[in-house]
């Protein structure tokens, strides 16, 4: 053995340009291979890296004395080879660096678990039908409410009950908790099977088309693009039911929030095996457990959130992206990958089929559809003669409107539909895409407005909560409405989540006429609460809704129809089936039109696409859109259900400014804390841009900017934004390569890369 095959090099989680060179001890050359997770010496401390290449190829540098490796940690643990490559591709694409991608790419981040067998338990299935004392069953069922089907230590179950050790272990001898052991599947009850359902025409063009390209072994991307409700999921069900008969594994992704039991159930219930269920609040652990199941085979259905596009499923044969326009796919941080591209990226090393599915596809995605890169399968119409649900537009701040001091938010049409709801045991859906109270406060005598410290956002107001009371009827009026008293209420930045005093004067004028305006959804709570006091009345949102957990527990009150009225925000639009709900009213549809992002009416037209979508599943349904712009496109076409007119009349836009998908950005924002160094700093990196893009072997991407950021100063730090923009990501991408290793920035300053950016904010 030379000295160069003892080496290894290993990248870190964090923004190193390259991996680091390591010597391997004899001990552990057994062990070492790219993707095993080792602990390495790093200045003083030590920390978690992956292994990128053993043996290196890179020279001994005999200069240079190197560390070695001090141990592997996770024993066992691998980051499978097909997914190690994938993460490459993610971190050259998205210009990061690798160990930042691998670490995303680990599932469980550069982290030290074992995978020992520890007992946990859960409730029996039947546990209900044994004797138990009043105590016992409290207990039992604590438990069952705050663990469902999951297992726990007895430890954990005595702290979430505040049962006794005695009485838990009562418990387990009599058979009410049962013990999983971890290294072992968990025995779960499957739901009752179902039947497939006999594919209708455009199913089944749709299925045979995926469907050919699997047993071809030909990669394709397929747009299945059908409104809510077509029959998009079964057709889904039958392609991994083939996948499955052939010996193969799926990968399905859904946004994070429609990942529901419901989603989940409609799975098992298909397939009868257990699926894997992937999303971000899985404790490190649980993560550890799932991606050793995957990838050893035991489970081979893995549905999904953003993260799970990295699942080492082998023999993949099809993937499925649902909900393919979902902002969500997008990471907001290092690495910023879209998992529906890296799916894709997967899918075409594979040589499977990948299928997109949308009501409102992407614009990207609509286009490579037109363009013929992307195969576009259509499902028309809703099965068994279910119609489309009429849509409404109810035109607000005309005469009469708003005049009314209890109305809120609420038109007399609207109020009109949920008391005919509320009659007859049917449930209303309304929604509206801003939390709080109202959304800013303001001085009526200077114009004085409320703002953080930290970001200049303009800060939203609270109602702290359960201090409602029955005499402040005052401001109730939505034209101008007063404040809160000062006692009940805060304020709080929705960038970056810090609480303010409310202030009951102007700082900077000392008038007294504040003036509270906008309506968030506590408001239009209160206004519900005023007009249905009868009503059971179920408010989601981030303030409401904290976890994964409290979303599942509000989602069973709506779907046993307890919940008679659900408000909330756009959490609401996303792959909820509820078969009562025959209303759907959107309290404000104009919300999100003018957020200073290029794909603001694109999102406005999905939103509502999707939220309209909601209604009628079962029967016939109605959706009231209220808005001050009754004759806005996004709002005109999505009551329409009328996509292609809307896409037609946006991409005119598209065109004119070339922006996506006409053509292709990297979106960089530079930051520092001193004003003047970040607007001086991004002028000379654009100034070196505009130098190279000049020369011709780099086909000369526009550079536009630098201009302060839609949001300038965000966690005390000022925001300059330059883009670059041209037909193609690799010639931007090479641009930004040249231009940064001409650029020396000062160490304050830092520097983020956004392919592909889906927030410009
Ligand atoms: P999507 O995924 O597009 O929202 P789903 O697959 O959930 O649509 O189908 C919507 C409803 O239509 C479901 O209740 C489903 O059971 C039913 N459905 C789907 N395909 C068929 C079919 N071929 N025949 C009858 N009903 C169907
Ligand atoms: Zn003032």
């Amino acid at each position: 053995m030379n000295a160069a095959s003892r080496i290894a090099t290993v990248a870190l989680n964090r923004p190193l340009a390259t991996p680091l060179s390591y010597t391997v001890p004899d001990a552990l050359a057994q062990e070492i291979m790219p993707g095993r997770l080792v602990e390495v010496p790093l200045g003083p401390r030590r920390e978690i890296g992956c292994v990128v290449e053993y043996p290196s190829t890179i020279p001994e540098d005999t200069t240079f004395r190197m560390r070695p490796i001090v141990r592997v940690v996770s024993p066992g643990y691998v980051i499978e080879r097909e997914v190690f490559q994938l993460a490459r591709w993610v971190a050259d694409y998205y210009m990061c660096p690798l160990g930042e991608s691998l670490a995303s790419a680990s599932m469980i981040g550069f982290s030290d678990l074992a995978w020992k067998a520890r007992a946990q338990y859960r409730l029996a299935q039947d546990w209900s039908g044994g004797k138990l004392t009043k105590r016992q069953r409290e207990v039992a069922t604590l438990i069952g409410e705050s663990i469902f089907a999951e297992s726990r230590p007895l430890a954990v179950l005595a702290k979430l009950s505040g049962a006794t050790p005695a009485l838990l272990k009562k418990l387990v001898e009599t058979k009410v908790l049962v013990q999983d052991v971890e290294a072992l599947p968990a025995p779960f009850k499957l739901p009752a099977p179902d039947v497939p359902l006999e594919l209708f025409d455009e199913q089944r063009v749709a299925f045979s088309a995926v469907e050919g390209a699997r047993v071809a072994g030909a990669f394709g991307v397929f747009l299945l693009h059908g409104v809510t409700g077509s029959g998009k999921t079964e057709v889904y069900l039958r392609l991994i039911d083939r996948v499955l008969k052939d010996g193969g594994s799926a990968l399905c992704l859904v946004p994070e929030i429609a990942l529901t039991p419901q989603t989940v159930e409609r799975f098992e219930r298909r397939f009868q095996q257990e699926i894997g269920v992937f999303h971000s609040q899985l404790s490190r652990r649980e993560k550890f457990l799932l991606h050793e199941k995957i990838r050893r085979g035991v489970i081979r259905i893995v549905i999904g959130a953003r993260s799970a596009v990295f699942s080492p499923l082998p023999k993949l044969g099809i993937i499925i992206i649902d909900e393919e326009h979902d902002s969500s796919y997008k990471q907001g941080e290092t690495p910023r990958y879209h998992a529906r591209d890296v799916a894709i990226m997967r899918a075409s090393r594979l040589k499977i089929p990948i299928v997109l599915g949308s009501a409102t596809p992407s614009f990207e995605s609509f286009d490579n559809a037109l363009k013929g890169k992307y195969v576009h399968l259509k499902l028309t119409a809703r099965p068994a003669g279910l119609q489309m649900p009429c849509v409404q537009i109810v035109a607000m701040g005309g005469a009469g409107a708003m005049t009314t001091p209890d109305a809120g938010m609420l038109s007399p049409q609207l109020r009109d539909a949920i008391s005919e709801r509320l009659a007859k045991g049917e449930q209303s859906l309304l929604f509206l895409n801003r939390r709080g109270f109202s959304n800013f406060l303001m001085c009526q005598a200077c114009k004085w407005v409320a703002r953080c410290a930290n970001d200049d956002i303009v800060l939203t107001i609270h109602r702290k909560s359960g201090s409602r009371n029955e005499a402040d009827t005052e401001w109730q009026l939505d034209m101008f409405p007063r404040p809160l008293p000062t006692h009940e209420a805060f304020l709080k930045c929705h960038f970056c989540g810090q609480r303010h005093e409310y202030v009951p004067k102007c700082p900077d004028c000392g008038e007294e006429g504040l003036v509270a305006l906008g309506t968030g959804t506590q408001r239009v709570e209160e206004g519900l609460r005023r007009a249905f006091p009868e009503a059971n009345i179920l408010r989601l949102d981030q303030d409401t809704i904290g976890g994964r957990r409290a979303f599942i527990v509000a989602w069973q009150k709506m779907l046993s129809g307890e919940a008679q009225i659900i408000l909330g925000t756009q959490m609401l639009a996303k792959g909820l089936h509820l078969e009562r709900v025959t209303l759907v009213g959107v309290i404000l549809a104009d919300v999100g039109l003018f957020i200073p992002d290029f794909r603001a009416e694109e999102r406005t037209f999905s939103l509502l696409m999707q939220v309209a979508g909601r209604a009628g599943r079962t029967n016939m349904g109605e959706v009231l859109l209220q808005t001050y712009m009754p004759h806005h496109p996004a709002i005109q076409l999505a009551s329409q259900h009328n996509y292609e007119a809307f896409f037609d009349a946006e991409m005119k836009r598209r065109r004119k400014v070339r922006f996506p998908p006409v053509e292709r950005l990297i979106a960089l924002t530079l930051s520092d804390e001193n004003l003047n160094r970040s607007q001086s700093e991004a002028r000379a990196l654009a100034a070196i841009m505009r130098r190279l893009s000049h020369r011709d072997e780099l086909h000369g991407p526009a550079v536009l900017g630098p201009q302060p950021a839609p949001v300038e100063k965000l966690a005390g730090r000022y925001r300059q934004r330059i883009l670059i923009r041209a037909r193609q990501t690799a010639p931007n991408a090479r641009l930004l390569r040249a231009a940064l290793a001409e650029w020396k920035a000062p160490s304050s300053l830092n520097l983020t890369i956004d392919v592909d950016p889906q927030d410009l904010l």
